[in-house]
């Protein structure tokens, strides 16, 4: 039954469209079962209004009527379907008629049947239909056939919600009016701000599992598309021979290599490929298929060793299909307003794109305390994170809205709709005018306490809109950025001369360079670091201790930037023990003696620790009274006090910094500072929150460090309000037990002084 199962599930990945998947499932689940009938209602979805109005509709049957498809539909409250929806739960009954939940619907054709199952399909929490398989006879469906259905629906819940957006895109292809209702996918707020663009795909994320059945005439075309992309992938494979063969890399690697060169260059799998398309297939589509009959012929091997070669044989098929990608993509040319769609973008990714073009950014992974996330936010582009409903690359050139307070995306909105994402976008435009107007303020609150604005860069061409909006110095230098985009560490006068420029820039002002911190999400391509839980690892200042001549470079680069400027801070990233501190203060005095012998006598650096792991919560005394300063990365510190991976969007709803865990533990190392009369700053994501800055400013931290396109907003928030004001409503946010209550209360606060317009899209 597995087999049957792995079978049903490939097929419906494979399907044109969501009609053909449904009929698919029904037609097999009914003969795999040996059911008289097996149907699946789809519940209708933001369609309709009001979630009360939600209805299930039959969408596919094998032995009920079929011209009722479309036709027949039930409310929740209703039958045997409702509850299973409803409740969430499966239901299996002998005889269905006896139930108390029974509902009989006419002109269906289901008087004979009496055995009945009904499997809710749940995608992340959400029901999106019911699968019902009925019997003619008195039957209990077997315990092993319920698991057959449950894995079933797992497994098809997240085809069903991709091939249902990929058919609502579609449908907005067609001619104007014919559909007056706009596709669009939520994922996850990720930069505030509302704007229009054309869609860039960027198509790493592009996966053989995502490639859908088109129908080609012109076959001659495809196979010459076909051919160059298997010539580019095997002249990749001979350069990455030649490249492992230098670094000596292994045996089995060696081999690996020939392997894919010798399929590449003719022989069964390009021959398969090409027959694919001779049957008018897309050349994507024809790889596709000729990788899983591939695979599957390794699957079947008995030597666990052969077996696991049907993967490489699958991420040989990736490799082909990113070239036919970009084949297909043609020469570039960039629209005016860019929206960068893909998957797993980095920074690399948007130094491609004409900045100045670039107006937004979709993501279908990560959240809104991902880099990604991060560095639209230091742009000042709105960025929708985790949107993995997105037919990505049916998006290609077609106009779309990212709403990033919301992380919403709509593709080609229509008629009144559209009309309402232009307000919003012509609001946002006034209001980013507006704030600009505050450049040279303070950040000064109505009762007169003052805040520090610093801001957050990675690399130099960030300090440009750091100027631009008026930041009083820089509170986090991530240094690791400039390190990630080189080819190799850079040596200690290269990164001098990195570091010089912020110095000089800001000169007279604090600016905070921290010490690198890879590891994690951060890799570096030229120090490959393989972990199973690599956020529980080698990552930031445990790296650099294990490593001293690479710390001990930089630690002299920032010393040596800083002669005569006198306005360096070093932040030590990751610290979760004295001892870490301790090692660390010591190599840095080990620095400043050598730096000072070679060119005189220099002024010792300000030392900060970070406060980003519990433990460095609970020892903040500690740290406190070894340090000048202390900054808390609250992106990490919610990371690892609430056990949730910043950038799994599965679980990105339930990271919050608003966390009543969160702030309690802010509080506690605001305490801890003072004890020690030691500064306290903050600069993650929070504090570039506006919800975030006024707790922040109630518990007494007059330093914040955020993005650039924060920092003219949060200083718009400070001015707002009275510090006493702010405190009265920390206190009353330390009562709340959940983040919501938290946010209802800070909504309120921020609606009420006229802020909202920087929690939501809209001005007023
Ligand atoms: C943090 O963790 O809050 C922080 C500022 O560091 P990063 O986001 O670079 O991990
Ligand atoms: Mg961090």
């Amino acid at each position: 039954m597995l087999d049957e199962l792995r079978q049903i599930v490939t097929e419906v990945s494979k399907s044109a469209d969501l009609r053909a998947a449904l009929d698919l499932i029904a037609r097999r689940v009914q003969s795999a079962l040996d059911a008289s009938v097996c149907s699946v209602y789809v519940l209708s979805d933001e369609s309709a209004p009001e979630a009360g109005d939600h209805v299930l509709v039959l969408q596919a049957t094998e032995g009920l009527n079929k011209a009722m498809i479309g036709h027949v539909s039930l409310a929740l409250e209703e039958g045997l379907v409702g509850q299973v929806a409803r409740r969430a739960e499966l239901i299996n009954l002998e005889d269905a008629s006896r139930h108390s939940a029974f509902k009989f619907v006419t002109d269906i054709g289901e008087e004979p049947y009496h055995g009945f199952m009904g499997v809710p399909i749940i995608h992340r929490g959400e029901v999106l239909g019911v699968l019902v398989v009925q019997a003619r006879e008195r039957r209990r469906f077997s315990e092993d056939q319920e698991s057959f259905v449950v894995t079933l629906a797992t497994q098809l819940a997240s085809a069903l919600r991709h091939a249902r957006a990929s058919g609502e895109l579609m449908r907005t292809g067609n001619e104007p009016g014919e559909f007056d209702s706009a596709f669009s996918a939520r994922g996850l707020p990720g930069s505030p701000g509302v704007v229009f663009g054309t869609a860039v795909v960027v198509a790493d994320g592009y996966s053989l599992e995502l490639v859908e059945s088109r129908e080609v005439d012109d076959i001659d075309h495809e196979l010459a598309v076909l051919d160059s992309a298997i010539e580019a992938v095997r002249q990749e494979f001979e350069q990455l021979k030649i490249d492992f063969a230098r670094a000596s890399g292994s045996e089995e690697e060696n081999l690996l290599f020939d392997a894919f060169i010798r399929m590449l260059s003719g022989g069964s799998l390009v021959e398969g490929i090409e027959q694919h398309i001779r049957a008018g297939n897309c050349a994507p589509a024809a790889l596709r298929d000729a990788i899983a009959e591939h695979a599957a012929v390794f699957e079947q091997m008995s030597d666990a060793y052969l077996r696991e070669r049907a993967q490489d044989i699958r991420d040989l098929g990736n490799r082909i299909l990113q070239k036919l990608h970009a084949e297909s993509a043609g020469p570039c040319e960039w629209p005016e307003q860019i929206v960068l769609v893909g998957a797993d973008l980095s920074a690399s990714h948007l130094a491609e794109v004409p900045t100045e073009r670039l107006v937004g950014i979709v993501s279908s992974t990560g959240s809104g305390s991902s880099h990604l996330a991060i560095l639209a936010r230091a742009l000042g582009v709105p960025a929708a994170m985790g949107v993995s409903d997105l037919p990505m690359t049916r998006l290609r050139n077609k106009e779309v809205v990212v709403d990033g307070y919301r992380g919403l995306v709509v593709v080609r909105p229509r008629g009144s709709l559209r009309e309402e994402f232009m307000r919003l976008a012509r609001e946002e435009a006034e209001l980013t005018e507006e704030l600009a107007a505050l450049r040279d303020e303070p950040a000064l609150t109505s009762d007169g306490v003052r805040v520090a604005m610093h801001v957050n860069i990675g690399l130099l061409s960030d300090m440009a809109p750091s100027l631009t909006v008026g930041a009083e110095g820089i509170g986090l230098y991530r240094t690791e950025v400039p390190f990630q985009i080189r080819k190799q560490f850079p040596g200690e006068d290269e990164q001098a001369h990195i570091y010089r420029e912020a110095l000089e820039t800001f000169a007279g002002k604090p600016v905070v360079l921290r010490t690198l911190d890879v590891g994690g999400d951060k890799p570096l391509s030229y120090f490959p670091i393989r972990e199973d839980n690599p956020f529980l690892g080698w990552r930031g200042i445990r790296l650099v201790l294990d490593h001293p001549e690479i710390f001990l470079t930089q630690l002299r680069a920032m010393l040596k930037a800083a002669a005569g400027l006198n306005n360096l801070h070093i932040l030590l990233p990751m610290i979760s023990a004295v001892d870490e501190l301790d090692q660390s203060l010591a190599y840095i005095a080990q620095a400043v003696d050598e730096v000072s012998d070679e060119i005189g006598d220099l002024q010792a650096p300000k030392v900060g620790a970070m406060i980003e792991v519990p433990s460095a919560v609970y020892q903040a005394d500690a740290l406190a009274s070894r340090c000048d300063f202390l900054s808390i990365g609250t992106n990490d510190l919610t990371q690892y006090l609430l056990a949730i991976d910043r950038n799994n969007e599965r679980v990105a709803s339930r990271y919050d910094a608003l966390h009543p865990a969160v702030l309690t533990a802010i509080r506690d190392v605001c305490a801890a500072g003072a004890r020690h009369d030691c500064q306290v700053a903050v600069c993650g994501e929070l504090a570039g929150d506006p919800m975030g800055a006024v707790l922040l400013l109630g518990m007494g931290i007059n330093s914040l460090s955020m993005s650039a396109g924060s920092l003219p907003r949060i200083k718009w928030v400070i001015r707002c309000f009275s510090y006493t004001e702010a405190r009265e409503l920390l206190e009353r946010a330390m009562q709340c037990e959940r983040p919501r209550e938290i946010r209802a209360l800070l909504t309120q606060a921020l609606e009420d002084r006229g802020l909202g317009g920087l929690i939501r899209a809209g001005r007023y």
